[in-house]
C-alpha cells in the first residue's frame, strides 16, 4: 500500500521522490530493553530504523515493571535487543505475554561473561536468601561497562540488522564500522585518564556491584554495599562489614548512581568521612539534557567524574 502510494509520487513529483524515500527508511522497528543497548543501535541503524527503549533514561531494568504500552511496542517490532545474562528480570513473560514474533537477540552473545561474585554472606542474617539476591543468575550481567564488550555488543546488534532488513546491510555495516573507530578511540582516551589516577587510589565505591567489567578492563576496584541487582536492599551488616572493607582497602571516593536512592551511600560517606564525589552512570543513561545522554558520554563522564573525585580537580 505504502509502496504503491511512493512509486505514484516519485514518478508525479520528481523532486519530492528523495525526501518520501528518506522519511520512509526508517522501517526497521526495534525494541531495546534499555537505554544503554538502544543507543549503541541507534549508531548502527542511522535513519533505517525506529528504536523504542523499554527501560528509559536513569531508569532501573533489574527492578522494572512493563508498562502495556510495552507490549504493544514488542508486538510490533521487526527486532528485540536485549543484554541477556539475565539482567532484563521483566523481559522473558512480557515476551511472551505481547505475543511478539520478532527475533529477540542477545547483545552480550560473545563476550566473556564474569562470574556474580559470591555473596554468601548476605544470606548469613534473615532471609535465607528466598528473595532478593537469588534473582540474579551464574554470571554479571553489566558487561557494557568495558569498552571492548561493547564492540562486541555493536557486532550482534549489526548481525542481527542485517538478518532481518537485508536491504540495509551495507548500511549498518558501514555505520557500524564508523562507530567502532570512535569505540576504539574512546578506550585509548579512557586508558590515558584511568593511568593518570596513582594505583594506590584506584579503590571507590558505589552503591551495587555495576562495575565488574569496567574494573576487570580497567583496573579499578569497585566495592559497593548491594550485589549485582538492586533487588534487594542492603543489611545493616552489609553496611558496616563495608565500612570495614573502606578502611582496609582505603578506599579515595565514593559516588552514587543514576539508577539507584543515593541514601545507602551518602550514609557510607558520613561513617567513613569521604565526600561523595559525584554520580556515576550505571545501568542507564541520562536525559538528552544530563551529562550522559550516549554510550561515548556515559562512559567518558564516569571515568572523568572517578578521575576528578580521586584528584580531587
Ligand atoms: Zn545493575
Amino acid at each position: 500500500m505504502f509502496r504503491t502510494l511512493r512509486l505514484v509520487t516519485c514518478a508525479s513529483l520528481l523532486t519530492l521522490c528523495g525526501f518520501a524515500t528518506a522519511a520512509s527508511a526508517a522501517d526497521l522497528k526495534v525494541v531495546a530493553s534499555f537505554s544503554i543497548i538502544a543507543d549503541l543501535a541507534k549508531n548502527v541503524g542511522g535513519d533505517r530504523v525506529k528504536i523504542t527503549s523499554l527501560v528509559g533514561p536513569d531508569g532501573d531494568a533489574h527492578v522494572y515493571e512493563p508498562r502495556p504500552a510495552d507490549a504493544a511496542s514488542l508486538e510490533k517490532a521487526n527486532v528485540v535487543l536485549v543484554n541477556g545474562l539475565q539482567f532484563e528480570g521483566f523481559m522473558s513473560r512480557l515476551i511472551e505475554a505481547s505475543g511478539t514474533k520478532a527475533p529477540v537477540v542477545e547483545v552480550s552473545k560473545g563476550i566473556e561473561p564474569l562470574k556474580a561474585e559470591e555473596e554468601e554472606h548476605r544470606h548469613a542474617h534473615g532471609d535465607h536468601g528466598h528473595e532478593g539476591h537469588h534473582h540474579h543468575g551464574e554470571f554479571d550481567p553489566h558487561a557494557w561497562q568495558s569498552i571492548p564488550n561493547a564492540e562486541i555488543y555493536v557486532k550482534n546488534i549489526a548481525d542481527a540488522f542485517c538478518a532481518a532488513d537485508k536491504a540495509g546491510c551495507p548500511t549498518y555495516t558501514e555505520n557500524s564500522k564508523t562507530y567502532l573507530a570512535k569505540l576504539a578511540a574512546l578506550q585509548t582516551e579512557v586508558k590515558a585518564t584511568i593511568a593518570s589516577i596513582p594505583e594506590g587510589k584506584r579503590t571507590v565505591i558505589t552503591s551495587h556491584d555495576a562495575f565488574g567489567y569496567f574494573q576487570h578492563e580497567y583496573g579499578l576496584k569497585f566495592i559497593a554495599p548491594e550485589g549485582i541487582s538492586t533487588e534487594a536492599e542492603a543489611s545493616a551488616a552489609d553496611v558496616a562489614k563495608l565500612i570495614d572493607q573502606v578502611r582496609e582497602d582505603k578506599a579515595s571516593a565514593i559516588f552514587v548512581e543514576n539508577i539507584t536512592n543515593p541514601r545507602l551511600v551518602e550514609q557510607i560517606a558520613r561513617e567513613t568521612g569521604l565526600k561523595v564525589g559525584g554520580t556515576l552512570y550505571s545501568d542507564a543513561l541520562s536525559g538528552s539534557d544530563g551529562p550522559a545522554p550516549t554510550y561515548i558520554d556515559m562512559f567518558r563522564y564516569n571515568v572523568n567524574t572517578i578521575k576528578n573525585a580521586i584528584l580531587g580537580s
